[in-house]
Formats: C-alpha cells, structure tokens, sequence
C-alpha cells in the first residue's frame, strides 16, 4: 500500500496588520520600502502553526490591484481600468515568493497564488477589449508567464477564482487551460462560495486540485458525491467568515466526513478561504486547530 500524504495549507491571504504612515514615511525619507517584515510575520505564524505549505500572506496590495497594479495596459484607479492589451512585464509575487523561500525551512512547501483571469476580468472596467472573454484570455495569458515564473520557486500553485460561483463562463475552462496547460508546478482551483451548482463543470477543469468551503458550505458534501471523478481534493475545514474558533474534535469530524466522500482523493487540507478578514489571533488559532485536526486524521 502507497502512504497517503496529506498536507496542510492555506488558501492566501493572511490578515497581517501594514502600518501605512510608516511606510509612507520611508518611502518619502527616500528609504527602500521593504515588505519583508509583513511577510516574515505572515509566514512565521503559518509556520508557527505548523502548516506544511505556505504562502506569502498576500500582506502587500488587496487581491485585484496586487496583479493589475503590475500589468502593462491597465490602470489602477479605484477599480482598475484594462486601457491597453494586458502586458506581463515581468514578476508580479516571484519576489515575494522568494523571500517566503529564504524564511522557511527546506521541507516547507510553498503555495503560489494567482488571482485567476475571470475575477480579474469582472474587477476591473474593460475601456479597450470591449470583449469580456478577450480580455478574460489577456489576464490568462499573463497569468500563465507569471505562473511559469513562480515554478521557479513553489511546489503548487493555486488559482483562486472566487467569481466562478456567481457566474461561470462557457470559457471557463479554456481560460484556467491556457495558465495550466504545460505547467510544470501541481496546479489547484480555488472558488469559494455555494458552487453546488456548478460541480459537473469543476471536476471536468484542467487543474489537479479543487479547493472550496466545505466548512460554511457542508452541503458541498453531498453535491460532489453526484459527480464521482478523480479529481484531488483541498478540504476547506475551519471558516473564514466567523470569529468563533473551531474545535479539534469539531474539525476531525469534518475531515472524517471528508475521508467518506473523497477517499484518497483528499490530498489537501485548508482554511475555507483566504484570512484576510480575521482578526490575526485568531487566524493564528485556526490555523493551528487545523493542524491538531489533520494531524489526527492522516498523521504529522
Ligand atoms: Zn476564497
């Protein structure tokens, strides 16, 4: 018998608190800005917490502006404005990345996370594609430079498409292909939200790992039970909506639930969705309940 290895691992952002006054003052004292310590804390809590892949705490822009404020022909207003074909000018979070690699021991994993082409799409105000699956394919094809960059250094990357649950594009497919196709890196979906309706396309993507938000959303459960496939599968088990911090016992029940429906195709366990909007203690719990939890199930 094959042992199974299930890790632990996030979905993105994590709420590390950026004092904008300081940096201001750096960068007006003519200082080098540096991002460093805001990533060191995001990744020492996730190590702390025992997590097995981590990410770079996405501590620099909001998820949108972090990808279009690095984009040749968009323009960064209050929502972005696409004015020009999407332009990849080079590493959008590979130098984040790489800070991430020189903190955490050679056994961490790390977790690349791209803000995927259709959300990026709806965020912004297209004045140029007149066309929203063109330019869904501008921020793709972008993407996909950007992926290939971060293979570099991450050992997953994982797209994160929260927009797929309000409405899913008949291109959706072609749109995550053209970042995954000829990837080298493991590749996983992220779409968080109620996608019960949308199950029958998911375990057709052309990703290796689905990942969503089976802790608000247990009826997810009983959705992908009606669509048997060999998709891998990133267990969402503690909330990212709720303050209330859940217990081991609780979660080692939900990934019990999870082990009945998926079987060995459970290759992940995560928060639902990025924890940007927690307070960062009790992020930190969560996280570290997650651990316990999973550590019971599938071992450390
Ligand atoms: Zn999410």
């Amino acid at each position: 018998m094959t042992a199974r290895c299930v890790t632990s691992s996030v979905v993105g952002s994590y709420p590390i608190v950026v004092p904008g006054s300081e940096l201001m003052a750096q960068y007006f004292a003519g200082e080098n800005v540096s991002w460093y310590p805001y990533i060191a804390d995001a990744v020492g809590d996730m190590t702390e917490a025992g997590i097995e892949v981590v990410s770079d705490g996405q501590t620099r822009d909001p998820f949108i502006q972090l990808f279009t404020r690095r984009l040749g022909g968009c323009r960064v207003r209050a929502r972005t404005e696409v004015v020009g074909p999407i332009v990849y000018r080079g590493g959008i979070t590979v130098d984040d990345v790489q800070v991430v690699r020189r903190l955490v021991s050679p056994s961490t994993k790390i977790v690349g996370v791209l803000t995927g082409p259709f959300t990026l799409m709806k965020s912004c105000i297209d004045l140029f594609y007149h066309d929203e699956r063109a330019c869904c394919l501008g921020f793709a094809e972008a993407l996909r430079q950007e992926a290939a960059a971060l293979s570099w250094f991450v050992d997953e990357v994982s797209i994160d498409e929260p927009w797929f649950a309000n409405e899913l594009p008949a291109y959706a497919e072609e749109a995550i292909g053209v970042i995954s196709e000829g990837s080298s890196c493991p590749m996983r979906l992220h779409v968080c939200g109620d996608v019960s309706r949308i199950v029958h396309r998911l375990v057709g993507m052309p990703v290796d790992v689905l990942s969503h938000e089976f802790k608000a959303s247990p009826k997810l459960f009983d959705a992908y039970l009606q669509y048997p496939s060999e998709m891998g599968m990133c267990i969402g088990s503690v909330r990212s909506d709720d303050v209330r911090v859940e217990s081991v016992e609780e979660v080692v029940a939900h990934l019990r639930r999870a082990e009945e429906v998926f079987g060995r195709r459970v290759v992940q366990v995560a928060p639902d969705c990025g924890q940007r909007m927690l307070p960062r203690e009790v992020a930190f719990a969560k996280l570290r309940c997650l651990q316990q939890a999973k550590e019971v199930v599938y071992g450390g």
